[in-house]
């Protein structure tokens, strides 16, 4: 069976970006998952859905769709999950809206709808790119609604009970008579609770809930970084009149760092060197993550060469090869020279430049280059 246009499967256009992919994927895995939709035809639409959005959420696999099409990212050999016909283990739900790390911290949401859960929460935690790499359990304080102790949760002023709502008689419920119709409304006086509040508990306005903080230790695993998220199941809003709380989000935000920069899973930095050092080598001591290590420059070395140290780089949060260290260099041109210093700079550029092309390759092909350039010109 020839496979579908994953732009056609998600209904999306050719450019569309990625909350579109999100929203496009969401509908999807809504309408197809097997939890709520049992059978093979809503299980492979799934999955088609779910590779689909892997593919084009990711940028060199969406540019290699793009130029080969599926050819291009043959997923059927590579490691993912979905595609191949591997179980569900609720993971490409927990994807959607747990992201990262919803089988980590466990505890499925479970389909269905309900009313009266509480609302998700996000806390953002900032972090240094040493503890993102390290991993790290912090204590995170949040606000968290409690229930009122004073009136026990209900609202209404201590000594005092909710009564009965007396017009719809505590259904919640009235009937209204609209022309013809007898339709069921939500009862106006009491906004469907069945119940009324004569006096409010003054301590939580009638709320039966006051704002508290709680302290809550998170696990971040090593490796995270900028955008991931970490679910911490229940610990959101907690839901009203009984209902299951929301979900906590702790989303990651990596602080800049002075030397490194992070790439996926690899590390930059800039070292910047003498020209001497650059022309006739050396050895120098570059910092990593953890430790220094010796960084060998060969003879003859030009301004932004890289150097690639492997495996001293980042541990991915999702398991697979630790990334590298790529230490740029950077030939640093002498300032502030003295007269002597000049003078052995300018008998060092005379008998360079008596070389020619044995020292400076590059200088002289520019420079022939434009020459040529000028007599094609005419200039
Ligand atoms: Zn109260
Ligand atoms: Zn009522």
């Amino acid at each position: 069976m020839s496979k579908r246009d994953y732009y056609e499967v998600l209904g999306v256009s050719r450019n569309a970006g990625d909350s579109d992919l999100k929203k496009a994927y969401r509908r999807l895995a809504m309408k197809y998952h097997p939890d709520r939709n049992p059978g093979a035809e809503a299980e492979r639409k799934f999955k088609e859905a779910k590779e689909a959005y892997e593919i084009l959420t990711d940028p060199k696999k969406r540019s290699a769709y793009d130029q080969f099409g599926h050819a291009g990212v043959d997923v059927s050999g590579g490691g993912f999950g979905g595609a191949g016909g591997g179980g569900f283990g609720g993971s490409g739900f927990s994807d959607i809206f747990g992201d990262v790390f919803g089988d980590i911290f466990g505890g499925g949401r479970g389909g269905g709808r309900r009313v009266h859960r509480g609302a998700d929460m996000r806390y953002d935690l900032s972090l240094t790119l040493e503890e993102a790499v390290a991993g790290k359990e912090v204590k995170i304080r949040v606000p968290t609604l409690v229930e009122c102790q004073f009136c026990g949760g209900s609202g209404a002023k201590p000594g005092t009970s909710p009564k009965t709502c007396a017009t719809c008689n505590g259904a919640g419920q009235v009937r209204m008579q609209q022309g013809f119709f007898s339709v069921q409304q939500t009862c106006p006086r009491c906004r469907g609770q069945g119940s009324v509040i004569e006096e409010h508990c003054s301590h939580c306005r009638g709320q039966g809930r006051t704002q508290e903080h709680k302290t809550l230790s998170v696990k971040v695993p090593a490796g995270v970084d900028t955008g991931d998220r970490i679910r911490l199941s229940n610990e959101g809003e907690p839901g009203e009149r009984g209902g299951p709380p929301g979900d906590l989000y702790v989303q990651v935000l990596v602080e800049e760092h002075p030397i490194f920069t992070r790439e996926d899973n690899h590390l930059f930095c800039e070292v910047p060197i003498g020209f001497v050092t650059a022309a006739l080598g050396g050895e120098l001591q570059v910092p990593t993550l953890n430790g220094k290590v010796m960084l060998r420059i060969p003879a003859g070395t030009q301004t932004g060469k890289m150097f690639r140290m492997r495996g001293k780089g980042v541990r991915p949060v999702r398991g697979g090869v630790i990334g590298d260290l790529i230490c740029r260099v950077i030939v640093e041109t002498p300032v502030n020279l003295t007269e002597r210093q000049k003078e052995l700079l300018r008998e060092l550029d005379e008998a360079v430049q008596a070389g020619g092309e044995k020292h400076s390759p590059q200088s002289t092909s520019w420079l022939d280059g434009v020459k040529n350039f000028f007599e094609k010109m005419g200039f």
